[in-house]
């Protein structure tokens, strides 16, 4: 049983580019243009799946269809489970660089 608050923090928390960089070579191709993040969608191979920085969710404006990070990893092959593992080790790395960026920021 997975809780839903962890769900929740795995789409909302660990920013779509935070995963793609994570993914690697594994990953689908990506590019900033225009300000935001584009990646190559999985579903009709276009570039023109783009993450929305509010929502945290990717959007194809070519097919239409809608990704999170847990999507994002089950049409590469992951099932639920390990989707789920995978993006909580990448959330608490992720989250552990934020914190240590911030410490370095000088006082005040
Ligand atoms: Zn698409």
């Amino acid at each position: 049983m997975i809780a839903p608050d962890l769900l929740r923090r795995l789409r909302n928390d660990l920013p779509m580019p935070a995963t793609i960089a994570a993914l690697g070579r594994a990953g689908p191709p990506s590019k900033v243009s225009e300000g935001y993040f584009r990646f190559l969608c999985p579903h009709c191979g276009e570039m023109r799946a783009t993450v929305n920085p509010r929502n945290n969710l990717a959007h194809c404006f070519c097919c239409k269809k809608n990704l999170n990070n847990i999507d994002l990893l089950m049409t590469l092959g992951h099932d639920f489970c390990s989707a789920v593992v995978l993006l909580e080790r990448w959330l608490k790395q992720y989250q552990a660089r934020q914190a240590k960026a911030k410490s370095r920021e000088p006082p005040g």
